[in-house]
């Protein structure tokens, strides 16, 4: 599990706090093209929800510290317990400012129960309080403090995209064709209302609110933009997509194309983007048959 607030030197001009306490502030250092950047750092993220190391001690690990300097010293605590292994975690800002470190431990080779870990860092004075949730089963830890779960700021739930992809085939094999036609309709809807949404915090409008929707979906897990294309004049657009949620089932051989919400989706979202309606998109190559990636065109 890596840290979900990982303390690397990685500036990005769009998102420079971390996600799980980002504000919605795009300030007027927002440069569009830093979101098709090649040399965006990136690793696969761990919610730090839950832990499940089998055989080994886990816990749950929570401190608030006043500030930043708090945080550095309850770190640098942990960190002199060499037999603590830090496995993942959160760092959310709390109402009074203060800072709030939820991680994951594993104290197997410590020696210490949870109580001990607890009261062996809790004689330091710069944190506000400390409490050492131990593992509901042997080497199974859970996040307790954890909810809601927010993006921006709005309640967000998640899914495993490996249920939600068998929930959308068993929704075709009950309705056959017309599920795909349902998927695509609630992707519209989804696409309208998340660039309305990202329009008024932004007031970006057009082929920017585009690139910030692609951008924002892909730091939500939903995939990786490759490539885009623009004909303004002609008013279509051509994308690449890799990983996407809904063809990560790869099934070689087969000829369906696998996408339904996703371009659904695009087709509210640039329809909102561009105050135009009746905007069509297709796949046309999808990376569950053979393709690399999964590419759309969508014309007015
Ligand atoms: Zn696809």
């Amino acid at each position: 599990m890596t840290i979900f607030i990982s303390m690397c030197l990685c500036v990005n001009h769009v998102v420079t706090t971390p996600a799980a306490a980002r504000p919605r502030d795009i300030s007027s250092e927002y440069y569009p093209e830093n979101l098709l950047s090649a040399k965006t750092f990136r690793v696969p993220t761990s919610l730090p929800s839950l832990c499940v190391r089998k055989g080994r001690s886990v816990a749950e690990l929570t401190a608030i510290a006043p500030d930043l300097s708090g945080l550095i010293v309850i770190l640098s605590s942990i960190a002199s317990k060499k037999s603590v292994d830090v496995l993942g975690g959160s760092l959310v800002k709390v109402f009074d400012g203060g800072l709030l470190i939820s991680l994951f431990v594993d104290y197997t080779d410590s020696g210490l129960s949870p109580e001990g870990i607890e009261h062996s860092l809790g004689g330091i004075g710069v944190v506000e309080s400390l409490s050492v949730n131990g593992a509901l089963a042997k080497g199974v830890a859970v996040n307790s403090h954890m909810f809601p779960l927010m993006m921006g700021d709005k309640r967000a739930v998640v899914f495993a995209v490996d249920y939600f992809c068998d929930m959308m085939e068993h929704l075709r094999e009950r309705l056959g064709e017309a599920a795909n036609a349902l998927l695509y309709d609630m992707g519209h809807k989804y696409g309208e209302a998340f660039a309305r949404s990202l329009r008024t915090e932004t007031s970006l409008t057009g082929d920017e609110l585009v690139r910030l929707s692609l951008a924002e979906v892909q730091a939500s897990g939903w995939c990786v933009l490759e490539n885009y294309q623009a004909d303004a004049n002609k008013m279509v657009w051509r994308l690449s997509v890799k990983e996407l949620f809904e063809c990560s089932k790869r099934r070689p051989g087969a000829s369906v194309n696998r996408s339904h919400f996703f371009r659904g989706f695009l087709s509210g979202l640039f329809e909102e983007a561009f105050g135009l309606v009746n905007i069509s998109c297709v796949e046309t190559l999808c990376q569950a048959n053979v393709a690399d990636a999964c590419d759309f065109a969508l014309w007015v």
